[in-house]
């Protein structure tokens, strides 16, 4: 991660253990993904429970790292206000 937005400058750390609440974040979104994707995929695709699960730890094992950097992404948006240059 930049320690500072390349285009704007912004720091992107203000403080030390700042994303901590981007790990809530992050566990919140990943909950309701998992639940979901196990709810479509067994119910919809019609696959077995065992099936599901398994598909489900390959897909979350490649996208948590997406899951940790938009839940940053998100934290810093809700923390730092917006403020273009002039
Ligand atoms: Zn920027």
């Amino acid at each position: 991660m930049n320690d500072h937005c390349p285009s704007c400058q912004q720091d992107l750390a203000p403080e030390p253990g700042f994303y901590y609440g981007a790990m809530f974040l992050s566990y919140i979104l990943t909950g309701w993904f998992c639940l979901a994707f196990v709810a479509v995929v067994h119910w919809v695709l019609g696959w077995s429970l065992i099936s599901s699960f398994a598909l489900l730890i390959a897909v979350t094992g490649i996208l948590f790292v997406w899951f940790f950097r938009i839940s940053r992404s998100i934290w810093i948006h809700i923390n730092v206000k917006y403020a273009p240059k002039k």
